[in-house]
């Protein structure tokens, strides 16, 4: 079910997009969600619309029926006649109210069930789109405030998909009652339409001035009410536990969260006060609207051109014409306040890309990978992490890249997996700017473990299986993975085996790792995957010695003829490799085999393997 793309700038444009366009396609964004998802809600707003007229029927023309019949007996004028219509009208209001009841209550029971159903798919989508979008989003403030905008935006400020539908009846609802009443004052009292249009135009003037003031206030509200979350519930989790602890962060973060939490009681105050000015303004126009309307039906009824039911019916008709014509005013300004809100939702949806996507597909078998003076600044930033890059990586060879913390190492690896597109230069793979290929089909050539890599709160299996839907899972490939790893004969003592969920999220049995064995579980997850380039990051940071070595002796066997590059401290490990790249400066200073760098003279892979090999000297003697 998708939805037509919004136009670039629309996104640019962001909330200086017009209210009519906003509204115009929120509305058919809701419309056709609605068709598509669950075409009974049509039905059952058409239920109370019916049950609305019933009410209608029973307020405005039975109170005026009856009243004329009760005038008819007290004039003593065929008194059986008027007394049997009397006890049918009073009969007719009663099953009138009862029906409308009822019907009004089944349809409002159903759409709140709707409701939830809706919230549902919108959610999943937001998710969807949070998950799918290009990583460098991720890091862009803007798009994180985009974010909670679309959430904010399409739940509560909106109401979803039910709050828009029922506002946009409720309007039609209040058209169909506007003509009703305007049928009655046409027959019985036309001077009084005038005045209520002009009521209304006024009200409708100070709510749309009401409008704008909450509008911007919700803009601005986004931005502090992410932090103040961030601040009140994401540092109190799990995640945060010990650094907060071992620091003390408590009171930081409460202080932090205290001051946006001020900012934001500021900034609803400042709304109230704004908007109860225009609120004043409104009540008074609405007494000099009543107060015109009584005298004028008094008047006309003590002249005799009304009878009492006249009255009664045109004074109803009187609060009806204007409680429709405000509803509609209202109606239309809530509406589309209402998908000015839930438009934040769809311009997150539409978030344009941040790199480009192509669709050639990665041929089967070898791949050479080439940097070709490639530099890279991060997006926002303007200084350049990777300067002039050039290296072959050829089909089947292991490749070790070393050098100092920022140096640049992991940015390398972050422009081969295109989670951001390189500034200048390109990167090659069997000859084809990576660009071209379709991103989906590019990352099935890698298998990656970042340092950073995160475990989910899913089984063993799960968290190994990554990415492989239940019916293409293999357990035996699973188990294969977590032997090569080293973590399959841990993983057999746990209480539920490979089905064992990890972390206690969610589960109470589950199980925490320590940190060697996540790193033995992302391990995993990467053989796995079975991709032709295996890419580690500091894979052996978490183990302790003895399991460091068993991963170095097994390491052709885990990576097999398959690409590599192996990113450590520990140059050691470099030995292993058939070529090593020294980062530093923003390039690579030096490449070459073990041997031929670590007799370079005044090389910096010498000097930092002399320096590490002088600290395991220390540490042994
Ligand atoms: P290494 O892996 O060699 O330790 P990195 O590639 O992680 O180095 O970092 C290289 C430089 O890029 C560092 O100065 C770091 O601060 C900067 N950097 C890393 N990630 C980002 C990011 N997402 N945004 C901006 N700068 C970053």
């Amino acid at each position: 079910m998708a939805h037509k793309k919004l136009a670039f700038d629309d996104v640019n444009k962001g909330n200086k997009t017009p209210f009519a366009k906003m509204t115009a396609k929120t509305l058919k964004f809701v419309f056709k969600t609605a068709w598509e998802e669950r075409k009974s809600v049509f039905l059952l707003y058409t239920l109370k619309l019916f049950a609305g007229a019933l009410g209608e029927i029973k307020l405005l023309l039975l109170p005026k029926l009856l009243i004329d019949e009760i005038e008819a007996i007290t004039l003593k004028a065929d008194v059986s006649l008027h007394l049997h219509n009397a006890i049918v009208y009073v009969a007719l209001t009663l099953a009138a109210e009862f029906l409308s009841n009822v019907l009004m209550n089944v349809a409002d029971s159903s759409l709140n069930y709707c409701s939830q159903y809706f919230e549902r798919i919108l959610n999943y989508k937001l998710c969807s789109k949070s998950m799918e979008m290009d990583f460098q989003h991720t890091e862009d403030p803007t798009v994180l405030n985009q974010q909670e905008k679309a959430r904010n935006g399409i739940s509560w400020y909106s109401g979803g998909i039910i709050g828009m539908l029922g506002v946009f009846f409720q309007v039609l609802y209040n058209i169909a009652l506007m003509l009703t009443s305007v049928t009655i004052f046409a027959f019985y009292c036309p001077l009084l339409l005038p005045v209520q249009i002009l009521g209304m135009g006024f009200v409708t003037y100070f709510n749309f001035r009401k409008q704008k003031i909450s509008y911007e206030s919700f803009l601005k509200l986004g931005k502090i009410n992410r932090v103040f979350g961030y601040y009140l519930f994401e540092v109190a989790s799990q995640r945060f536990g010990k650094d907060t602890r071992l620091y003390d962060g408590s009171g930081l973060m409460s202080k932090r969260a205290e001051q946006y939490g001020h900012e934001s009681v500021e900034m609803f105050k400042e709304r109230a006060t704004k908007c109860c000015k225009f609120d004043y303004r409104s009540n008074l126009s609405n007494a000099f609207r009543d107060g015109f309307s009584y005298l004028y039906l008094g008047y006309r009824t003590l002249k005799g051109f009304l009878t009492l039911g006249d009255f009664t019916m045109c004074i109803s008709a009187t609060s009806r014409l204007f409680q429709s014509l405000l509803g509609i005013g209202r109606g239309i300004q809530d509406l589309s306040e209402k998908c000015s809100y839930a438009y934040q939702f769809l311009m997150y949806l539409d978030y344009p890309d941040a790199i480009s996507k192509g669709d050639k597909p990665v041929k089967e078998g070898d791949h050479e990978i080439v940097f070709e003076n490639v530099s890279f600044k991060y997006p926002r930033s303007e200084n350049y992490v990777l300067k002039d890059i050039n290296i072959t990586i050829k089909s089947g060879e292991h490749l070790s890249i070393v050098g100092l913390n920022g140096a640049g190492k992991t940015t390398f690896i972050k422009l081969l997996c295109r989670l951001y597109d390189v500034t200048e230069g390109r990167i090659l793979i069997d000859g084809i700017d990576i660009k071209e290929y379709s991103t989906k089909e590019y990352r099935k050539l890698l298998a990656v473990v970042f340092q950073d890599f995160q475990l989910f709160a899913f089984s063993l299996k799960d968290n190994v299986a990554m990415g492989n839907a239940d019916a293409d899972l293999s357990e035996e490939k699973v188990k294969d993975a977590l032997e090569l790893s080293g973590l399959y004969e841990d993983a057999v003592k746990l209480d539920a085996g490979l089905e064992t969920r990890l972390f206690k999220s969610f589960d109470e049995n589950g199980t925490e790792l320590s940190g060697g064995q996540r790193q033995k579980v992302a391990i995993s997850r990467a053989l796995y995957r079975d991709a032709p380039i295996v890419i580690l990051d500091e894979p052996t940071a978490a183990l302790d010695p003895l399991a460091e070595y068993e991963i170095y002796k097994k390491f052709d066997t885990l990576v097999g003829g398959k690409s590599a590059i192996y990113i450590s401290h520990r140059l050691s490990s470099c030995k292993f490799c058939d070529h090593i790249a020294v980062f530093s400066d923003k390039t690579i200073k030096e490449y070459g085999t073990h041997d031929e760098l670590v007799n370079k003279e005044n090389g910096i892979y010498a000097e930092m393997f002399a320096a590490q090999a002088q600290y395991y000297v220390d540490a042994v003697s």
